[in-house]
């Protein structure tokens, strides 16, 4: 049976799959099952962070796997405490840290430390939380009910859980709070809404008042932290401290592991939340390599230089091609360029994986880029030029 029979008979169809079988990768490039070499500007969704075959990053693993991947969180795990340790001093505020093993159960466990602090911190229980339109947020009950996205939730998966209100933008968020609000979540940059930034001055305003009504600002990072955006976190860049970080994609390195950073540092007890998996040795070395690969590109000036990189090659695409695209978005290395329909959109990432770059879409139109933060030049420039091969084929056809 070959590859794409077997997962169509064993596997439960949940994705629209493309069938390429890639075998192995080297830093950016990707190989299949037949040495075809494609150019990689997506790292899975953002999560390869430190690209394909990271010496150090492996190295961790395969060392850590030789001497123990797993124990309870009953004992203390050694390379958590020092991710912890690690991750607190990234941020650059005072914090504590749990794992978990994906960005919706970071997200779920966000939500729960938001649920408690609603109801010790106020006479009357706060519960409720806002979202904003086009977010993105996780696929677990909770966090799926706090995507405030009509699609994601059709009536086939209700009940969905209590609790969760939208709004358009952040302007609306000041009448939406009610006596029962007790946290706003909200991704600085939306990855799957478009690759859409909000703006800093109003992100600021919107911190600020929600300190001094004692409401919680929960900064879904899952996607813009650990350097994505430039920084460490997208919110050291809008230079506000929410109250609680959720980071997940990056971090690993493609191992599974989330976080929750908060500043309430005593908000949950022994014995109220708590996971199997998260925070084990395999994940937290992991993360201990990746970050320490990243944090040294970020001093060193490497990485804003290949944010620049890529930022000029954006550029020349958006003005040779402008009969396709109207803008580009984002920032840091999550990057999108808008097309003037779905239809180009759909079709440039087709042809792109034609021409061996792999891209992602977001939102209805656009195009994103999510490459590895090692990515090198040369990597850049092959990757750009099969790109510009996708797109005049989209042109003629
Ligand atoms: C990917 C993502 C999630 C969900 O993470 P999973 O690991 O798939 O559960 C949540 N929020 C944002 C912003 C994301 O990009």
């Amino acid at each position: 049976m070959n590859l794409e029979a077997l997962d169509k008979q064993y596997v439960l169809q949940t994705y629209a799959r493309d069938y390429t079988n890639f075998t192995h990768g080297i830093g950016s490039k990707l190989y299949d099952d037949k040495g075809v070499e494609y150019i990689d500007f997506a790292s899975g969704i953002g999560v390869s962070s430190v690209g394909h075959a990271n010496k150090h990053l492996t190295q961790a693993i395969c060392e850590q796997a030789q001497k123990i991947i797993h124990i309870s969180n009953l004992q203390v795990i050694e390379p958590q405490a020092k991710l912890a340790k690690k991750i607190v001093e990234l941020c650059g505020y005072d914090a504590k840290v749990f794992f978990a093993n994906s960005g919706a159960e970071a997200n779920e466990g966000a939500i729960k430390m938001a649920r408690k602090y609603g109801t010790v911190n106020f006479d009357t229980k706060k519960y409720k939380i806002i979202s904003l339109g086009h977010s993105f947020h996780g696929r677990t009950l909770s966090a799926l009910t706090a995507t405030a996205q009509e699609s994601f939730h059709p009536d086939t998966f209700a009940p969905y859980p209590k609790g969760f209100s939208y709004v358009a933008n952040i302007d609306d968020i000041y009448d939406a709070i009610d006596e029962e609000t007790i946290a706003v979540i909200i991704e600085l940059t939306q990855g799957e809404g478009g690759v859409m930034n909000f703006d800093k001055h109003k992100v600021q305003e919107l911190a600020k008042f929600l300190q001094e009504k004692k409401l919680l600002l929960i900064v879904d990072e899952i996607q813009t932290g650990i350097y994505r955006t430039g920084s460490f976190l997208e919110s050291n860049n809008y230079e506000i401290t929410p109250d609680i970080v959720t980071v997940a994609k990056g971090l690993g390195g493609g191992v599974p592991i989330g976080a929750i950073i908060t500043r309430h540092k005593e908000i949950l007890s022994a014995g109220e939340h708590g996971t199997t998996f998260g925070g084990n040795y395999l994940s937290t070395a992991a993360g201990l390599a990746v970050l320490d690969i990243l944090s040294e590109l970020k001093q060193g000036g490497q990485l804003q230089e290949t944010i620049e990189y890529f930022d000029k090659k954006l550029d020349h695409i958006i003005a040779q091609y402008s009969d396709l695209f109207i803008k580009k978005t984002g920032l840091g290395l999550m990057r999108g360029i808008v097309a003037k329909d779905d239809a180009i959109k759909n079709a440039v990432i087709k042809n792109a994986m034609k021409q061996r770059v792999i891209v992602l879409k977001s939102g209805r139109n656009t195009v994103r880029f999510l490459p590895s933060l090692t990515i090198t030049k040369e990597e850049i420039d092959e990757g750009f030029a099969r790109f510009e091969k996708a797109l005049s084929e989209t042109r003629v056809s």
